[in-house]
């Protein structure tokens, strides 16, 4: 890749107090820009000072959601050191969600070279209090102005950095899920394995429900049949029925989430058996009544671990190891926030030093 020119900003923000950052409310001194022409590609790396954008009205993202993004934290070890978790994976992931939705990609190194050198700019903003860290949103946008409904053949790659609070303030509490009846998230052939901005604004107005009736999350039923087990809100699911680990298989319509295989790395590592298989709402609500559920849980980057306490069904209830977080789910979140803030040792080799 071409050098990356950096700016940088003539006064810098203060930081915020690290106890109230919330999520993704806050924003750095800098962001990353890389422009994409159609027969010139990626072009013109830059880091400059954190502004708003300026775009034409007419620029296709606005209008037909041609856009994906990704998600992934900078991690401040104990030795004051910096460090990534699996970048290349989400480099790897955003390159499949634009071969669906006919972005040009961005090549892995690239990828993962701006992102490391956003972040080493950034480097004091990344937190040190227990439980937080630096969120970094990659995301590519159309910016053609037209409104013929075809491929850009201009866009925007953009990386953005937010301080993130410790998810878990009160400790690692489960929450209530609600199984959704109606809408549905994706179906296979459309868009539901990749990170694009449109599956969010379809998926609103069920978790706005849900959270109405007191629900954490969605749980999102197939498209089809409305019948298996996809995702929980923006994570991944996991369930532990008599002594095997059970996840949705990766069919085409669920998120391939770097968290959710990681656990399954781990609990490979632990000889714990695992099975990625289509799994219906009516097995799992049986193996509840039966007392053969014993944890549940979702990953994902942000929270990394939810555990779940309690689902509910069209008028099922079932509750989860007495609404407690699991022994499994709880040695899950300890080894991978182990792992990522540097407390564990990577015997895996997923984590990348900010130099
Ligand atoms: C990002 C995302 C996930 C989790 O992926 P991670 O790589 O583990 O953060 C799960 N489901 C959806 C719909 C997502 O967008």
């Amino acid at each position: 890749m071409e050098t990356i020119q950096i700016t940088r900003a003539g006064s810098l923000k203060a930081k915020p107090d690290p106890k109230t950052l919330g999520f993704g409310k806050i924003f750095t001194d800098h962001m990353f820009l890389l422009d994409y022409t159609a027969g010139q590609g990626w072009h013109d790396p830059r880091i400059i000072p954190y502004a708003p954008l300026a775009l034409d009205p007419s620029a296709m993202v606005f209008h037909y959601a041609q856009e994906v993004f990704e998600g992934l934290k900078a991690y401040r070890r104990p030795d004051g050191g910096v460090q990534l978790f699996r970048p290349g994976e989400n480099a790897r992931r955003m390159i499949r969600s634009c071969e669906r939705m006919c972005i040009p990609p961005v090549p892995e190194e690239m990828f993962v070279q701006a992102v490391k050198t956003l972040v080493g700019v950034e480097k004091d903003w990344v937190p040190s209090e227990p439980g937080t860290s630096l969120y970094i949103r990659p995301f590519i946008i159309a910016t053609e102005p037209a409104l013929g409904v075809h491929a850009s053949p201009r866009y925007l790659f953009i990386i953005i950095c937010s301080p993130v609070g410790a998810y878990y303030d009160t400790g690692i509490n489960p929450v209530k899920i609600y199984v959704e009846n109606e809408d549905v998230r994706a179906v296979k052939g459309g868009t539901g394995y990749t990170k694009c901005g449109g599956n969010y604004a379809a998926s609103i107005r069920a978790g706005e429900r849900a959270e109405e009736k007191g629900f954490a999350q969605v749980l999102w039923l197939d498209g089809v049949e409305r019948k298996y087990i996809e995702e929980v809100g923006s994570m991944n699911v996991l369930f532990k029925i008599d002594g095997t680990v059970v996840t949705p298989a990766l069919t085409g319509s669920v998120l391939p989430g770097i968290t959710r295989r990681s656990c399954l790395e781990l609990l490979n590592s632990w000889n714990v058996p695992v099975e990625e298989r289509l799994i219906s709402a009516q097995e799992l609500f049986d193996a509840a009544d039966s007392g053969r559920l014993e944890e549940a849980w979702g990953s994902g980057t942000a929270a990394v671990i939810s555990p779940i306490g309690e689902l509910d069904w069209a008028g099922r209830r079932a509750v989860v190891n007495g609404g407690q977080t699991g022994p499994l789910t709880h040695k899950l979140y300890d080894t991978l926030t182990g792992i990522q803030w540097g407390t564990l040792p990577d015997t895996f080799n997923w984590t990348v030093e900010i130099p």
